[in-house]
């Protein structure tokens, strides 16, 4: 493992040797006592092909497909996976009017674009809508998957137990939660921490794009499965995804474990310390 190992990490058993497992499809890592996320699969048994390493500032043209044996080679080097062949849908369009935008003045309008929303069934259960929270010019957007009561109950997002893991993790990357942007892919609680429904999230995710594209960060960290596999049209397993960079239209985007399943495995607590030192990196590139 790479670096110093940060104290999120020492709160759990050491990691322990993991026999490959297979991910059951629709996997979340939110709710409590089930096993959501599978132990991450070797590069071999991943079977996909990285891209070249990014230099400087990511863009649309980011080259798309080629393996790079430098970035392959170094555990440091940031890595892009470009969109692979199970990439079976498109991501939503940007509109364009948000392009011009500043970025806060945006991010404020789409506050007010969502207004007292009612737009699934969702509004009828919840206390308060967890909009997002952070720095509307962050380098670095976490999406979760959806507000659990905790959350409902403040109106924040990640405030609950995973969330104050999230927060340490925040930390170790040697960043504050106000440095970042914190959001979720559903605004709403689903009733009993269930997993969103394909109606909520159609619902939902126009205005996480508009969010993103008026912070345009650098980097999205995608937690757990439901936002990785959202926010890629993927159903590949979060184990899979995770360990590399992806693109969000023209954004990196990092997939990693939940929190929550940290919290139920945390002998995966290394394998997050590992896709967020190549997200550390990755910011680097632009600071250095
Ligand atoms: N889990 C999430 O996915 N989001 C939150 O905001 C809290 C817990």
């Amino acid at each position: 493992m790479p670096g110093n190992v940060p104290s999120f990490c020492m709160q759990g058993p050491l990691p322990e040797a993991t026999s490959p497992n297979r991910l059951a499809k629709g996997t979340t890592g939110r709710r409590a006592g089930v096993q959501r996320e599978a132990a991450p699969l070797s590069s071999a048994q991943r079977g996909v092909d990285s891209a070249p390493a990014l230099k400087g500032r990511p863009t649309a043209a980011l080259p798309e497909g080629d393996a790079s044996p430098a970035s392959q080679g170094s555990s440091n080097a940031p890595q892009i996976l470009a969109p692979g062949p199970y990439r079976r849908f498109s991501v939503p369009d940007i509109p364009d009017a948000l392009k011009s935008m500043s970025e806060s003045g945006a991010l404020d309008g789409v506050r007010t674009d969502l207004g007292d929303c009612r737009r699934c069934a969702l509004h009828g259960g919840r206390k308060n809508i967890v909009f997002g929270e952070g720095n509307p010019h962050a380098g670095l957007v976490f999406v979760g998957e959806a507000p659990g009561a905790d959350e409902d109950a403040q109106g924040r997002p990640f405030v609950g137990r995973a969330g104050q893991l999230l927060t340490k993790i925040i930390e170790a990357m040697k960043m504050q939660r106000q440095d970042v942007y914190i959001c979720n892919i559903l605004k709403c609680r689903p009733p009993g921490n269930r997993n969103p429904e394909s109606a909520e999230i159609a619902a939902c995710e126009p205005f996480l794009v508009k969010q993103l594209e008026s912070i345009r960060p650098k980097v999205i960290c995608a937690l757990g499965t439901f936002a990785a596999q959202t926010l890629l049209k993927s159903d590949v397993a979060i184990s899979l995804l995770r360990g590399r960079f992806h693109r969000y239209h023209d954004i990196l985007l990092m997939p990693t474990y939940h929190p929550a399943y940290l919290l139920r495995n945390p002998s995966q607590k290394r394998q997050v310390w590992e896709d967020v030192q190549q997200i550390m990196n990755m910011l680097a590139e632009d600071s250095g």
